[in-house]
């Protein structure tokens, strides 16, 4: 049996189980017993098996892929060609959301009932959020530290500032480039090593992966309040339905004209991807498949693959920008405040930038959303609205994420020459 139909029967069992006992057994202290001695250990272990690796093979890849590229002009068209596609898909789909949200107008179907519950059901956890907000610097401090005093202090903390990674992995293999060859054969070797290794480590925890994603999904499914859905169908259905369009009609629509690759068949090449990213809800923890997948299933070189995908995981976040952009004006139309078209302009590249900011981690962008909305004079705490829903959001707008990080890098490997494997 192949390993993406093992994921997806754990998908599936865990999704039927979990769905099963929240409506059959609520409260019951065996099925709390086991969601907290069985299903949140093994949930957690299988995420931090794949995200233990993704520092050393963040480091390790994007270095040796700047180092494989080897020529700083091809570097500098290939990273310009990459944060371009980035900014301009990203902007896309921020844009779809936007009009499907002023359609469809799901904040006008909320009650006012609904709304007071939701806000003092949430109020704890919108509290608690807020005060991470008020510690999370976003604006030119942001910038000043993407260049880190301290690499290993950058990334040695439970938030790893991922964007600092980059930047010292970028200039490690821009050095290697200028530095003579002969020297820098060891290092590049070392590099390798790493990266092999973290293959190898990877294939070790996706073994767990039919029983991890049973374990994730179980957690989410049996404690979810499905009630809640209800209660805010129309906002939940804008965001899917933004998200499908994107990843159905953007997405296919890149892959034809750009990479000249048939929709469906890459979609059935990235399935492992795709089940990964809707389990884990991180594309951090995805990252070492979607390189793997890239690498084997698509024949995308690696040092595209190496460069694109690592940048990508951090800072090219389609679903979370488009989902931001909702919400957003969801909780505008909420709170009866009205947005104007230039507003409206300032979501859209607030929601591009803080996507960018975000981090690759199950509910990394909601901090980043609440500061968008303070930005634009909504309250803030008003995010408790949505919490109750984000998770089932998450798991569908990290598939776009990834599925978009893997879209760049065909359209890279296509136009930098090379032929994608059929
Ligand atoms: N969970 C998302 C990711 O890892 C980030 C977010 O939207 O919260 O891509």
């Amino acid at each position: 049996m192949s390993r993406h139909t093992k994921i997806f029967i754990g998908l599936i069992s865990g999704a039927t189980a979990g769905v099963l006992s929240n409506f059959l057994f609520p409260d019951s202290p065996i099925i709390q017993f086991f969601q907290t001695y069985i299903t949140d250990p093994l949930g957690k272990i299988f995420l931090n098996f794949l995200i233990m690796m993704v520092i050393p093979l963040v480091f390790a890849s994007l270095s040796l892929g700047v180092a494989q590229i080897g020529d700083l002009k091809k570097l500098g068209k290939i990273g310009f060609k990459t944060i371009s596609y980035f900014i301009v898909v990203t902007t896309v789909a921020v844009i779809i959301g936007l009009l499907l949200v002023n359609i469809i107008r799901p904040g006008d179907y909320l009650p006012a009932t609904t709304k007071t519950q939701l806000m003092d059901s949430f109020k704890g956890q919108a509290t608690e959020i807020k005060q991470t907000t008020e510690k999370t610097e976003f604006g030119i401090q942001t910038l000043v530290n993407i260049i880190p005093r301290n690499p290993i202090a950058a990334v040695a903390k439970p938030n790893p500032d991922m964007l600092a990674l980059i930047f010292f992995s970028l200039i490690v293999g821009i050095a290697l480039t200028l530095i003579n060859q002969e020297k820098a054969a060891p290092l590049i070797k070392i590099l390798e090593g790493i990266n092999d290794v973290t293959v190898v480590v990877i294939n070790i925890a996706m073994k767990l992966a039919p029983y991890g994603v049973f374990a994730l999904i179980f957690s989410v499914t049996s404690r979810f309040g499905f009630e809640l859905l209800v209660a805010l169908s129309m906002y939940v259905v804008t965001v899917i339905l933004g998200l499908a369009l994107h990843l159905f009609g953007t997405f296919p629509v890149l892959l034809k004209f750009l990479s000249k690759y048939n929709p469906v068949k890459f979609f059935k090449k990235i399935e492992t991807v795709i089940l990964t990213a809707f389990s884990t809800s991180s594309s951090s923890a995805t990252l070492p498949t979607t390189i793997s997948v890239s690498q084997t299933n698509l024949g995308i070189p690696s040092q595209i693959t190496g460069f694109v995908l690592p940048l990508g995981a951090t800072m090219n976040m389609n679903g979370t920008a488009l989902f931001e952009g909702v919400t957003v004006l969801f909780l505008a139309q909420v709170f009866g405040v009205n947005l104007s078209l230039g507003m409206q302009i300032i979501v859209i590249l607030m929601s591009v930038l803080t996507a960018i900011g975000s981090a690759g981690v199950p509910s990394g962008s909601i901090p980043l959303l609440v500061m968008v909305l303070a930005m634009v004079n909504i309250p803030p705490e008003g995010i408790a609205i949505i919490l109750g829903v984000d998770r089932i959001l998450d798991m569908c707008r990290t598939v776009l994420n990834v599925t978009g990080d893997i879209t760049c890098a065909a359209y890279i490997a296509k136009s930098e020459g090379y032929n994608l494997s059929e």
